[in-house]
């Protein structure tokens, strides 16, 4: 099945109903989405001479155009290579090879760098916007393509927190999992609704809007394309019954917006994509109430490995509710999740180790790369990279990625649980933990805070939350910690940091 036939019902059901809004203003109903996009379609597959299966990449911010370009990719039976805006024109022009997209669709504050990067396999790169554009429109539609179930929807490039990014291949079957789970497990969203694009839609973001058009509900572009909290209020506040995937940074920046708005207009925050620390979750609650769910996901099993509930997360007086808001909660209704030791060999209730997963939603590889797909879905399951373990409720706590654990003096520590302590502190933004090497003791736990603490009083409080062990053995404050195009932390970097700030302590000490 084609993803884009929930696009072609929709163009029939519900014609009049709003599709597209930019900022609040409604720009395409459903039948006209679905018109643009068999347009589009004739195009690629026409003049543009695309042929089934293969790859068009959008590199653009979040705009208006967006999904008409996604989703005319699909009704044409091609795939599409959503790039991050964000990266560098040469990580761009990386990805463009990579992927041996034929075509590229690029908005006009970056389609300058792409065409600087760009690999002798791209045919053809049209600026979003331009002439050549709008000409893509003129074509006469093209009937819905058929694809089968596992054909490639989307080459989406991780995040690359180290090394490359890989293509994780993401089939039609996949997508429509991970929207059937997502409408079941995270936000049963109706028509009307309204999903607010303010993650990049190449990645979080996008992934929710196939579930929004199963539903026929409207997708919100903010003007600025990116992420302002202060326009992401006022556009929750224009339409009642809006839902948006945010990352825990995220969430942290509408906290501190001065605007005030009705929460009661909120349906959905989702967050996920990186650890949220409990405080932080509970100063978003009481701000904006109990209208939150967490997924835990990675680009080779999209959005789909746990959900925490929004029941679970406004039970207040359930005993155990801050344990569960710092958990990433129950296994999603798509996938099987194991706990597994290094063997493979699942472990016990309680115990910690690698989280593998695997049905309809996890990918069937990544693109052309064997040894990697070989090495991440070993024997049926993927491997995710992630630590945790699961409770004797099911419900599955993140300790870290397994490269973060850090083992000072043969004892393991989950950075996340030092992080938990010192984030309770008020003046503390921001923290991460890592393992420094030491001759001693293997590793030592190094904290490094952006906010207004001294070392006593963050030392005071490890003291009164967790072992004696676990404690950071030195603070380094800072105005900011390194993070990713996605707003991830990167502790790689950090430790990175830390090992040339060593090597200078060193060299002035010498
Ligand atoms: P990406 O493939 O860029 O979406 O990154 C996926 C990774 O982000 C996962 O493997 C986890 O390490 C992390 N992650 C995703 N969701 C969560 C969550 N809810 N809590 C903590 N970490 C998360």
């Amino acid at each position: 099945m084609n993803l884009a036939a929930w696009l072609g019902r929709a163009a029939k059901s519900s014609r009049d109903r709003p599709a597209i809004l930019a900022d609040n203003r409604a720009l395409r109903d459903y039948g006209g989405f679905a018109e643009r996009s068999s347009r589009l379609a004739a195009a690629l597959t026409g003049p543009l001479g695309c042929e089934a299966g293969d790859r068009v990449a959008i590199v653009s911010k979040n705009s208006a155009d967006y999904l008409e370009m996604l989703y005319g990719i699909w009704w044409a039976g091609l795939a599409a290579v959503p790039v991050n805006a964000k990266l560098h024109g040469a990580e761009i022009g990386w990805i463009l090879e990579n992927s041996g997209a034929r075509l590229a669709l690029a908005s006009s504050d970056i389609a300058g760098d792409v065409d600087a990067h760009r690999p002798a396999t791209l045919r053809e790169l049209i600026e979003v916007g331009s002439a050549d554009y709008a000409k893509l429109f003129a074509a006469t539609p093209l009937p819905l393509q058929a694809r089968a179930p596992g054909d490639l929807a989307w080459l989406f490039y991780t995040s690359g927190t180290t090394g490359r990014p890989k293509g994780a291949m993401l089939t039609h079957r996949n997508l429509a999992a991970m929207s059937f789970a997502y409408l079941s497990d995270v936000d049963p969203t109706m028509p009307g609704d309204t999903l607010l694009h303010a993650a990049p839609m190449s990645h979080g973001s996008g992934l929710y809007a196939m579930a929004h058009v199963c539903r026929t509900a409207a997708n919100a572009v903010p003007a600025s394309g990116g992420f302002d909290p202060d326009e992401v209020l006022r556009l929750i506040s224009d339409r009642p019954g809006t839902s948006m995937f945010a990352a825990p940074t995220m969430i942290k920046r509408l906290l501190e917006a001065p605007r005030e708005i009705d929460p009661a207009t909120i349906r959905t925050i989702i967050w996920g994509g990186a650890p949220m620390h409990v405080a932080d979750a509970i100063r978003a609650i009481d701000r904006f109430g109990p209208r939150f769910a967490q997924i835990y996901g990675q680009g080779e099993s999209p959005m789909t490995i746990s959900v925490l509930p929004k029941t679970d997360i406004a039970d207040r007086d359930h005993p155990r509710w801050r344990e569960r808001l710092a958990s990433a909660g129950i296994a999603n209704s798509a996938v099987e999740v194991m706990i597994a030791d290094f063997h493979d060999t699942p472990l016990p209730t309680g115990e910690a180790g690698e989280i593998l997963v695997r049905g309809d939603a996890v990918m069937p590889g990544y693109w052309q790369n064997p040894e990697a797909t070989a090495a991440a879905l070993r024997g049926g399951w993927l491997h995710t990279g992630d630590v945790g373990a699961f409770d004797a409720d099911g419900y599955l706590t993140l300790m870290d990625r397994s490269k973060d654990m850090i083992i000072s003096g043969g004892s393991n520590i989950y950075p996340r649980e030092v992080e938990e302590v010192l984030l309770a502190h008020p003046g503390v933004r921001e923290v991460s933990v890592i393992g420094r090497p030491d001759d001693d003791w293997g590793e030592v736990v190094v904290a490094y805070v952006a906010g207004k603490a001294n070392a006593g009083e963050l030392d005071a409080l490890c003291l009164s939350g967790i072992a004696r062990f676990k404690r950071p053995k030195d603070y380094v404050f800072v105005e900011a910690l390194p993070k990713n195009n996605y707003g991830k932390i990167l502790k790689t970097e950090l430790r990175r940091q830390d090992a040339e700030r060593a090597r200078a302590t060193n060299r002035d000490a010498s």
